[in-house]
Parts: C-alpha cells; structure tokens; sequence
C-alpha cells in the first residue's frame, strides 16, 4: 500500500471560479435578481464561494414572464 502517491489538490486555485457563463446576467427590472446579484457579489468578495455561487445558480433559475 503506497500512500505517498496521494494526489495534492490545489485549492489556491479554487477561489478563481472557473464557469465562464458567469457571473449570470440579473434580469433588468426583476428586484429578486438585483437582490441575489448582490447577494452574490458581497459573498465573493469576501471569498464565500459556494454562496455565491448558489447566488448564481438562483439567478439562473429565476422564472421570468415573457420571453428569455
Ligand atoms: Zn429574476
């Protein structure tokens, strides 16, 4: 049993978030995407990566009436 070969993951790395769709576009007009929007950017700056991007992922998925 060879443990040594263990592969190191970088994690430095991991703050740069690597989804080039991002950051979603807030819909204009829709108040719960502006508010997720800044949702989102107060948790990246404060490096809350996976808030943010679960703020992205709501933007995404937001509903709107109309055409997308
Ligand atoms: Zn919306």
């Amino acid at each position: 049993m060879q443990d040594s070969t263990r592969p190191r993951t970088v994690m430095a790395e991991a703050i740069h978030l690597p989804d080039p769709t991002r950051p979603p576009r807030p819909a204009p007009g829709c108040d719960v995407c502006a508010a997720l929007d800044k949702q989102r950017a107060q948790a990246e700056k404060s490096r809350n990566i996976r808030k943010a991007t679960s703020c992205e992922e709501e933007i995404r998925r937001h509903p709107h009436k109309g055409k997308p």
